[in-house]
């Protein structure tokens, strides 16, 4: 195990003189904090001796109802019994890594992909084999040379780990029609998706697309949170998977943690039975597709020749390349002099990958610091060229 790059920035960049385009935080300070202090307040006076108790491993079957009730915004129509909650997303991806892999086995995933996914599935040792993506998301035909390469050498691989909307750290979308056709290949070769989806309702434009479990229940594990369109700070993310594999990442949830913390999961049921969520996510979007617009717009009007960059059409990233020959890993401490902080692309591949690009996201500064910060960026990109 590793520290991610990402946590190495975490220092720097939160140095108030920095403006930081390299973490992904969600904007809490949205919220509607005296509304959920008094659901706090309710929660303790009117079901203190439950929500103070221990629970079980797989979750209030309350909240597994409400999760449901989510998930079919995006065309998912699911048992809350093969509802799991787990500790944020992030938990589910280990549980699940823990139970499907021993090491050495192949892992398919973007290129590049979600960081700390890389660094779990590297935990259990699992060979991690990149497929390459473009502004639509995997590309099927890539998907299907890696899964024949492999059945060529006599390996399968365990499952393909992907981010279909507004990936991190790419930005892009699995379009509609792709989305069929990496089903079909992975329906052909008997392989299980691991559908990571914690920014599907946060969409700025466009119509919203069927999750991938919603077409094909048996092959997909879905996993979701509450942390970008409520608040990370509970923790609380879910897995929806078929029964048996449910089965296993519950037994492997109580080793890991017992129980989940009761408190938190009865707040979130709370606030899902007592909230207008709906209108606090709507409110949620005009804010981020503002802060988007604000980055795009400033990338557009001022980023040097050469550079290029993706189009998000919600979420928190924008994916930027770098000229040839400049390093953007190479860059930062130059960027930081500057008053500025990226992640480099380096981060988002198990492989030596990424050196000109770097992840950008608009979520938590405000629309003026990130046309202060591209401009900063800026700055750095054109000294770097002249260098
Ligand atoms: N998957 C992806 C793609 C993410 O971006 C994140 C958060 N950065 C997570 C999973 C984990 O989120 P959480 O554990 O807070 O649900």
């Amino acid at each position: 195990m590793v520290a991610s790059e990402v946590r190495a920035l975490f220092a720097v960049a939160s140095r108030p003189e920095i403006v930081s385009l390299a973490g992904g935080m969600p904007n809490v300070g949205a919220l509607p904090l005296d509304d959920i202090g008094e659901i706090v307040q309710r929660v303790v006076a009117d079901q203190g001796t439950v929500a103070l108790q221990y629970g079980s491993a797989q979750g209030d079957p309350v909240l597994r109802e409400h999760i449901c009730e989510v998930m079919r915004l995006e065309g998912i129509e699911a048992d809350s019994d093969d509802v799991m909650v787990t500790v944020g997303s992030q938990q589910a991806l280990d549980l699940v890594t823990r139970v499907f892999i021993n090491p050495g086995d192949v892992v398919l995933a973007e290129a590049p992909t979600y960081v700390t996914a890389i660094n779990t599935f590297a935990a259990f040792q699992a060979d991690i084999r990149h497929v390459a993506i473009d502004e639509d998301g995997v590309i099927p035909e890539a998907l299907e040379e890696a899964l024949a390469n492999l059945a060529a050498a006599g390996r399968r691989a365990k499952f393909f780990y992907t981010v279909p909307n507004f990936h991190n750290p790419a930005g892009v979308t699995l379009s509609a029609e792709r989305r069929q056709r990496v089903l079909e290949v992975c329906q052909r070769y008997g392989l299980l998706v691991l559908e990571d989806n914690p920014y599907g309702l946060l969409r700025y434009e466009g119509e919203p697309l069927r999750a991938l479990r919603a077409d094909a229940p048996d092959n997909v594990i879905y996993l979701g949170s509450f942390s970008k369109t409520l608040s990370p700070g509970f923790r609380i993310g879910w897995a929806l998977a078929p029964p048996a594999v449910r089965d296993k990442l519950v037994l492997a949830a109580e080793s890991a943690m017992l129980s989940h913390s009761t408190f938190n999961q009865m707040v979130v049921r709370q606030y899902l039975a007592s909230h207008p969520w709906r209108e606090q996510i709507k409110d949620f979007n005009e804010m981020y597709r503002e802060r988007r617009d604000s980055m795009l717009s400033s990338l557009e009007s001022l980023m040097p020749a050469g550079c290029s960059w993706t189009v998000p059409q919600g979420g928190f990233f924008v994916w930027v390349t770098l000229p040839e020959g400049l390093d953007a890993k190479a860059m930062l401490p130059r960027a930081v002099t500057e008053r500025v902080a990226y992640v480099p692309g380096t981060g988002f591949y198990a492989t030596d990958e990424g050196h000109r690009c770097m992840r950008l996201s608009f979520c938590y500064p405000t629309s003026d610091q990130i046309r202060e910060g591209v401009r900063r960026l800026v700055s750095a990109i054109e000294n770097e060229i002249a260098l």
